[in-house]
């Protein structure tokens, strides 16, 4: 009997039932290339396998390889850690790439941003996550979960929450419910603009505070009052007063100083 370890997440989706529903979400068919994050025990990975889909699994917990192995003769089993593998190493040419799993909570944020910099390389993202972290991935500007993380989705795809997860459903229990969350890449996708993103966090790691002064180190108040005006905004608006569109714009307007950035998000 393996014990779950805390610190590596392990928390066991047990229930059929919600198994067999996450299955149905994800429609697993035999030309698919599956990316799994943290097999565990296997739980997804018996019914994605038995799809007739290719399953390429990433798990970092050494104690479940041998089992993995051997009860999954099929699947490309990769010991080490998502968030250090090089992703276009891994996956084959040409077939984007579905993207599964029940998530170590702690590390949902960084996995998020870590696919996101490859987004190229997915069609979509079916993922377990804390229900507080799925409010935000499927925010949508002006509304009250919108952040840093929100903004990241929706640059790149269309996120949905599918359905809610209790607690009871997963062993060890979890703290909190958890959601399943579908996020589906959108074909011409932007690229990944460094500016615009640190921008962004920049405005929502103070995200009560008027942009006139949460930005006012890297643009002067006057200037920001200016942009404003232009997007026929107030200058009183807040980060979740602005669109995606908003963000990019002022970072074109503005010719932003990388570097200073740089050294300003250490202090974020
Ligand atoms: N998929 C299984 C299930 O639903 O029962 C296990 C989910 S459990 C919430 C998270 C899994 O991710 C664990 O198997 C854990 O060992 C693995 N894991 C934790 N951190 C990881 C990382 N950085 N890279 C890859 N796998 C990781």
């Amino acid at each position: 009997m393996i014990k779950a370890v805390r610190s590596l997440g392990q928390n066991f989706l047990i229930d059929p039932l919600i198994i067999s529903a996450i299955i149905g979400v994800i429609n697993p068919v035999p030309d698919d290339t599956i990316l799994e994050i943290g097999p565990g025990l296997g739980a997804w990975t018996a019914p994605l396998l038995a799809s007739g889909a290719d399953v390429i699994a990433i798990e970092k917990d050494r104690r479940l390889i041998p089992m993995l192995q051997k009860q999954f003769p099929k699947l490309h089993l990769i010991e080490g850690d998502i968030l250090e593998i090089l992703l276009d190493d891994i996956l084959p040419d040409g077939n984007k790439c579905k993207v599964v799993g029940n998530l170590p909570y702690k590390i949902t944020t960084p996995i998020l941003t870590h696919l996101l910099s490859k987004n190229h390389l997915f069609s979509s993202f079916t993922l377990m996550v804390q229900k507080e972290v799925a409010q935000r991935i499927t925010a949508t500007p002006g509304t009250p979960h919108m952040g840093t993380l929100s903004y990241f989705i929706h640059r790149f795809a269309e996120a949905k929450m599918i359905f809610t997860i209790p607690k009871r459903a997963s062993s060890p229990e979890p703290k909190v419910d958890s959601a399943l969350v579908q996020i589906k890449l959108r074909q011409n996708n932007r690229q990944y603009h460094k500016d615009v993103f640190n921008l962004v966090k920049i405005a929502y790691g103070q995200r009560r505070k008027m942009l006139r002064s949460s930005l006012k180190r890297i643009i002067p108040p006057q200037q920001i009052e200016n942009l404003l005006a232009r997007l026929s905004l107030p200058g009183t608006a807040r980060p979740q007063d602005l669109s995606l569109e908003h963000f990019d714009l002022i970072c074109q307007q503005r010719e932003l100083q990388s570097q200073k950035l740089e050294n300003l998000l250490e202090n974020v």
